[in-house]
């Protein structure tokens, strides 16, 4: 496994694989790997002949009053879970690797920015489209694989490659669980062993206003509620939203059909958790 910390030798690397017939599977991540971020790498082995994954924590995405600064970062652990997992290359840029001091230079979702996380996290997606945008011309991949765990993220990511027209096929991959429901997240570390338990109320809410919609239920703003209703079971935790939207465009539907996301943000232990669950209605 090729560990590369320049962007120019990474995009010369590229290249020069392209240009040997190598197909190129890229997985993006912030680092701290799970298990969630394993089933893309796995994946990937099947989408390509070469995989690339970026393990880089971009400070653009992060607002003044986020966890930047404590976010986890165990490069060591992480090369070597990569190494198992046969990744042929990893790029593990420096932040000033990255972004110089008078980078000026965005990507600006507009309408999907304002909505869900947007609303809550502004300039996040900002953040997000511009490094992918830049990790795309660096890493030159022919397929990117994201997981549907950042359901928002995944919708954004589309819509750039459709709008910027980028020769890059984006597949995204279901997200993986502990066996009890819980979504994994790196933000799970922060949890102590109670609040990992009282989070499960967002994935358990969850699979029920699913089961819910499964026996027929087709009003959103029922299901809404009724998620709202578990998630104050407990008292502490906050709630930022709760969405029942198209899966494609995540605008918020008043009756439940065609494509559907439940998707939860909140707060457990002042830790910001998000999930959702996807479903097709007839
Ligand atoms: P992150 O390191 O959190 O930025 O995530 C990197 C990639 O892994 C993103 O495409 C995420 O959507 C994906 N990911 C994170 N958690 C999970 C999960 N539990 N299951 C599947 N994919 C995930």
């Amino acid at each position: 496994m090729r560990i590369v910390k320049k962007a120019s030798t990474m995009q010369r690397l590229s290249l020069k694989l392209r240009a040997a017939g190598e197909r190129i599977a890229f997985v993006p991540t912030m680092g701290a790997l799970h298990e969630g971020h394993f089933s893309l790498v796995r994946y990937a082995h099947l989408c390509g002949s070469v995989v690339v994954v970026s393990i880089f924590v971009n400070p653009m995405q992060f607002g003044p009053r986020e966890d930047l600064s404590r976010y986890p970062r165990q490069a060591r652990r992480d090369y070597k879970l990569l190494r198992r997992e046969k990744v042929d290359i990893v790029f593990a840029p420096a932040r000033s690797e990255m972004y110089s001091p008078n980078f000026d230079t965005w990507v600006v979702p507009e309408r999907i920015s304002t909505i869900l996380e947007g609303a809550h996290r502004p300039g996040h997606f900002r953040g997000v489209a511009t490094v992918v945008l830049k990790l795309f011309n660096i890493v030159q991949p022919h397929v990117a694989i994201f997981g549907e765990k950042d359901l928002q993220q995944s919708v954004v990511i589309k819509q750039m490659v459709r709008d910027l027209n980028l020769p890059i096929s984006i597949d995204i991959r279901p997200t993986i669980r502990d066996a009890d429901g819980l979504a994994l997240s790196s933000r799970n570390t922060y949890l102590s062993d109670a609040g990992r338990q009282r989070a499960l109320v967002i994935s358990q809410s969850l699979f029920a206003a699913r089961t819910m919609i499964a026996e027929g239920e087709r009003s959103a703003a029922r299901i809404r509620s009724y998620v709202r209703r578990c998630l104050a079971r407990d008292a502490e935790a906050s709630v930022d939203y709760v969405s029942v939207a198209d899966r494609r465009t995540l605008a918020e539907l008043k009756r439940i059909e065609g494509d559907v996301a439940i998707s939860v943000a909140c707060r457990i232990e002042g830790v910001r958790l998000i999930d959702n669950v996807t479903m097709r209605v007839r």
